[in-house]
């Protein structure tokens, strides 16, 4: 009886080994169907191989600029007051407009990557849809301080139509 439950238990072990081994193989015949990505190696791939990020992933904030250096931030400031963890600051100045009314307009959107939590609600909040996030990942620095980033790009300024 010891013996046949010894074969047995061998017959079983193969078993379960080659049920254990199935993904693995069909993706062995099938490489094409493999979804794992080999970083940094795809980083300057072509083609299938190359590095993807979804759409959905949330990299870091940016403010959004169309090709004539133009966002949409009016310095409303809700993002900052929204962010949970103090990581945007909203600088503002007056300015005088064409009208001669005097305005207010950003001078820096200041962005602490360092302590973004990407919890989204700055995106959420803003009224004007300023802001998105970037599929940006890699953003190991040696100095802490290039975390902190200046999202109005310099020269920059409001969108025609954007109160
Ligand atoms: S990014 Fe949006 S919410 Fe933040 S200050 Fe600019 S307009 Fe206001
Ligand atoms: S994603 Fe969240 S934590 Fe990061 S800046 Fe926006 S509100 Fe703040």
């Amino acid at each position: 009886m010891k013996i046949i439950r010894y074969i047995t238990g061998i017959f079983k072990g193969i078993w379960t080994l080659l049920v254990g081994l199935k993904v693995t193989g069909s993706y062995f015949f099938r490489p094409w169907k493999i979804v794992t990505q080999q970083y940094p190696e795809n980083r300057k791939k072509k083609g299938k191989h190359k590095l993807e990020m979804f759409d959905r992933f949330k990299g870091e904030v940016t403010m959004l600029h169309n090709e004539n250096n133009q966002h949409k931030c009016t310095g409303c400031g809700i993002c900052e007051i929204n962010c949970p963890n103090g990581t945007i600051e909203v600088i503002t100045r007056m300015v005088v407009n064409e009208e001669g009314k005097k305005k207010r307009e950003i001078d820096k959107h200041i962005y602490h990557l360092g302590m973004c939590s990407f919890c989204a609600l700055c995106v959420k909040t803003c009224p004007s849809q300023a802001l998105a996030f970037s599929r940006e990942f890699e953003h190991a620095v040696f100095d802490r301080a290039k975390l902190n980033k200046v999202l109005n790009k310099e020269g920059s300024s409001l969108m025609k139509g954007v109160e």
